[in-house]
């Protein structure tokens, strides 16, 4: 049996019930074989493999809060420090009731290889805990976050561990978990990032995910002879990256037709009307549906069924796994040629298998969406110099690190003779750099 084989049977036997991890494992190590193939004993020998897919730290917690009603909650907690070969472990904290061990562990997986893209000195790390956000008072979220980070602290600093947002955490979050650590700590440093501007944020970090994924969109589809100007996309959520994808897409001339949330969809062919997006999911905290009350013009549809919007470009921010096999026969027959990740994992395999045999061009999340932590990095070396940077300062950086990871992936596609396989190539990129590191370190 290959090298890589033996190692992936070994991922699921030792790590029973994790399908997502298994899944993300899969995917990247199927892609390292032409890396490995060239020098298999050696990276046997130092079961490199086996280290890489190895957490060096997983915790786990009890988060007890009491609700409105007095009531005593408890919820569990992880944070996954996976792999700081070449720097402090960085990746978000994810509240949602699907979270469980095997999803922050996927998470973190990946993130070494996106943090490892983005030329920034960051690990990859991943945390969060199964608590539902949804319908809970400000409050609650504050004793939830409160008692969330009494336990993290422990385990987390400017140098060693930077958590910062994810799906359910977002400025709010952060502001409540970053209080808690002073207050434990005593210490003023950037422990999380995504932090308020009046406490050590960055400006352009709330905007850079989605800003990241169109300049990237915009990269692949110019080294491709097409451009977003005048294309038609649908975008998958209406959280922070849907959101500041829909602005810089509609800015570089693109009309953005849809969106959704995880009850259903809105489709507006006139072009969705950001400043009511925005009204309802930042101000209001409202669902994506209230859209059509303010626009009789636009359509809602509930459940599932975005990817049956005919358009140009599918940028899926929503969640792992939103877009299968059908879905991504159902874009292709509607004359879609570009995908490109907001999320983590938004594709499963077999969608992203089709993508790549139908002529589409894809480009995964962990390229991607990598603007989000590049610019938590920038916000890491701000607090640092104890100093901010303008928003166009943070910014150009943002785009000129996208260029770069666009660069760097499409160099190594090539260099394995996989060109326009973008896949193929962010995998071995970001597990170059990460490997040599690992091995200048010894075991
Ligand atoms: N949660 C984001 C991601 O998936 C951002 C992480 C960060 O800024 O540390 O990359």
């Amino acid at each position: 049996m290959s090298y890589v084989d033996e190692v992936m049977q070994r991922v699921v036997e030792k790590n029973p019930s994790e399908k997502e991890f298994h899944q993300a494992v899969k995917e990247v190590l199927d892609s390292l074989r032409v890396v490995i193939e060239k020098n298999e004993e050696k990276y046997r020998k130092d079961a490199l493999l086996e280290r890489i897919t190895e957490p060096e730290r997983v915790i786990s917690f009890r988060i007890p809060w009491v609700d409105d009603k007095g009531q005593v909650q408890v919820n569990r907690g992880f944070r996954v420090q996976f792999n700081s070969a070449i720097g402090p472990y960085k990746g978000g904290l994810r509240l949602h009731p699907s979270v469980n061990q095997g999803i922050i562990k996927f998470l973190g997986f990946e993130q070494i290889f996106k943090n490892s893209l983005t030329g920034l000195p960051i690990g990859g790390g991943k945390g969060g805990s199964d608590f539902d956000p949804k319908g809970k008072s400000d409050r609650e979220i504050m004793a939830f976050c409160q008692s969330f980070m009494t336990e993290l602290h422990k385990y987390i600093g400017a140098d060693t561990d930077v958590p910062a947002g994810d799906i359910g955490v977002g400025g709010r979050e952060i502001g409540y978990l970053y209080g808690q650590y002073k207050r434990l700590t005593g210490l003023y440093e950037g422990v999380l990032t995504g932090k308020g501007l009046t406490y050590g944020g960055s400006l352009a970090r709330t905007e850079a995910t989605g800003y990241g994924l169109v300049y990237m969109l915009d990269e692949m589809l110019k080294a491709n002879g097409k451009a977003i100007a005048g294309s038609t996309v649908v975008i998958s959520g209406s959280g922070n990256v849907a959101i500041y994808a829909t602005q810089k897409a509609q800015q570089l001339g693109a009309k953005v037709v849809a969106l959704s949330d995880s009850n259903g969809y809105v489709y507006d062919k006139d072009g969705i009307d950001l400043d009511l997006v925005r009204e309802i999911k930042e101000v209001r905290r409202g669902r994506i549906k209230e859209y059509v009350e303010a626009r009789p013009g636009a359509v809602y549809t509930e459940g599932k069924g975005i990817w049956t919007v005919p358009c140009d470009i599918a940028l899926p921010c929503a969640t792992q796994n939103e877009l299968g096999l059908e879905d991504a026969k159902a874009l292709k027959a509607n004359g879609c040629y570009a995908v490109a990740e907001g999320a983590n994992m938004p594709s499963t395999r077999e969608a992203t298998d089709f993508f790549q045999e139908n002529g589409m061009l894809f480009m995964p999340g962990k390229a991607a969406n990598a603007g989000g932590v590049a610019t938590s990095a920038l916000e890491m070396s701000q607090n640092s110099q104890r100093l901010s940077w303008s928003f166009e300062e943070v910014d150009a950086k943002l785009h000129e690190i996208m260029i770069g990871i666009f660069k760097k992936v499409d160099e190594a596609s090539k260099r394995y003779g996989l060109e326009g396989n973008y896949v193929a190539g962010a995998n071995i990129a970001g597990f170059e750099k990460v490997v040599e590191a690992m091995n200048a370190q010894g075991v």
